[in-house]
């Protein structure tokens, strides 16, 4: 699907979906591609138009903007922002929800689900389902490393659930879950409908959810209505046929924001989630994440490790003034992979900075458990220790090499 100029366009605000604007020429093309399945389209214009509605009734007589603010799109936006955050729609000029509720769709009606039954007759589908079935990409493999991965992922992300999923045809399935209740993961899959992953499978492109409650697009899913999941964020995973067969996903059951970082980490991760698919094909792509792995412990390559510690700087990154629980990377010197691997843990992420140079990426560390990270380290004999933190430097490059030169 390329609508890429305006998909670039919508995608600047990727971030705060509500807040989209377009220009009246881009409507019909946003028609278009949303009538043709294109779920980035249907989205911005689900909700731009309810927007336009809720705007159009705070306007009514009666219900003048006094005190408020009067540029249009300074009203639009606050409208927007207080509604993300607290599910308050048609908002008064005081801030207040007033007068007539605004008719709109009910709950009952979801954009989402009539977009995804398009997904299905979609020609990349068929290439989808034959890479899926060539792979066996649903059946996790004995001894595979997908558990440790999500293990790994829920330390940066404070959300609920996490998924290697696979959206094959009418169903979206997992291959990995982690989080899941026991009486929810005996369902192996969904109904395509009502995952979110098939918006970003099918856009190819990644997909922020920071409130499906109230957005609209979003609020009729059955996975919002019915599990309550209010927050999504998933990209996808590209196989080396370059086909996407599902998405590394992470669900929260309340609204969530969610910074440009996560989605970078996620990337990053995406790719050994992929090489674990693709392992039995081309165990090469394995050796290019993976330095080492063991049941106990992983060691990501330098070029993964470095790209997991910018983009965990970037999530976290703030002044340097503000101090407080933030992202730690502790390094310390080993005489092998194998070795440095012994001394990780499972949960933890780490990889090779440099020859006999290895560092271990602690996400939301407070200092003390930074400190306790380290004693460990040279209790089980590693040498050279030494932290840094997202504090010392501005560019996560920086912060690597300050941690090096130590
Ligand atoms: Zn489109």
């Amino acid at each position: 699907m390329s609508h890429d100029d305006l998909h670039t366009r919508l995608g600047r605000a990727a971030h705060a979906p509500l807040l989209w604007t377009f220009e009246s020429n881009d409507v019909g093309e946003l028609e278009d591609h949303a009538s043709e399945g294109c779920s980035v389209c249907a989205r911005a214009l689900v909700n731009a138009r309810e927007t336009a509605v809720d705007l159009a009734l705070a306007e009514q007589p009666g219900r003048a903007p006094d005190g408020g603010p009067t540029n249009v799109l300074t009203r639009t936006r606050e409208l927007l922002r207080r509604r993300r955050m607290t599910g308050t729609r048609a908002l008064g000029p005081d801030g207040a929800a007033s007068g007539p509720k605004p008719q709109h769709a009910s709950r009952a009606s979801d954009p989402s689900s009539v977009v995804a039954h398009k997904h299905l007759a979609l020609a990349a589908d068929a290439d989808r389902i034959h890479e899926i079935d060539a792979l066996d990409a649903r059946t996790p493999r004995a001894g595979e490393g997908t558990e440790r991965l999500l293990a790994q992922v829920a330390r940066f992300l404070d959300f609920s659930v996490f998924f290697v999923s696979i959206v094959r045809g009418e169903r979206a399935s997992y291959r990995v879950q982690r989080g899941l209740a026991p009486e929810l993961a005996a369902f192996r899959d969904l109904r395509r409908e009502m995952s979110f992953c098939t918006h970003c499978v099918s856009a190819e492109a990644p997909l922020v959810v920071e409130n499906a409650l109230v957005e609209p697009f979003f609020r009729g899913n059955k996975a919002a209505t019915r599990f309550g999941v209010a927050a999504y964020v998933g990209v996808p995973l590209r196989t080396q046929n370059r086909i996407i067969i599902g998405t590394l996903c992470a669900l929260h059951f309340e609204p969530k924001t969610i910074p440009h970082g996560a989605v970078e980490l996620l990337q990053v991760f995406a790719e050994r989630a992929v090489a674990e698919i693709e392992r039995e094909r081309h165990p090469d792509l394995l050796k290019a994440v993976l330095a080492y792995s063991s049941e106990n412990g992983d060691v990501y390559t330098s070029p993964i490790f470095h790209r997991l510690v910018n983009a965990e700087f970037n999530r976290t990154g703030r002044p340097p003034f503000e101090r407080g629980p933030g992202s730690v990377l502790v390094t310390f010197n080993a005489p092998s992979e194998k070795s440095a691997a012994s001394v990780v843990e499972s949960h933890e992420t780490a990889g090779c900075l440099a020859p006999s140079s290895y560092g271990i990426l602690l996400p939301n560390a407070a200092p003390n458990a930074a400190r306790e990270r380290v004693a460990k380290l040279v209790a089980a004999g590693a040498t050279s220790v030494f932290t840094a933190s997202a504090h010392d430097a501005r560019s996560g490059t920086e912060w690597t090499q300050r941690a090096m030169q130590q």
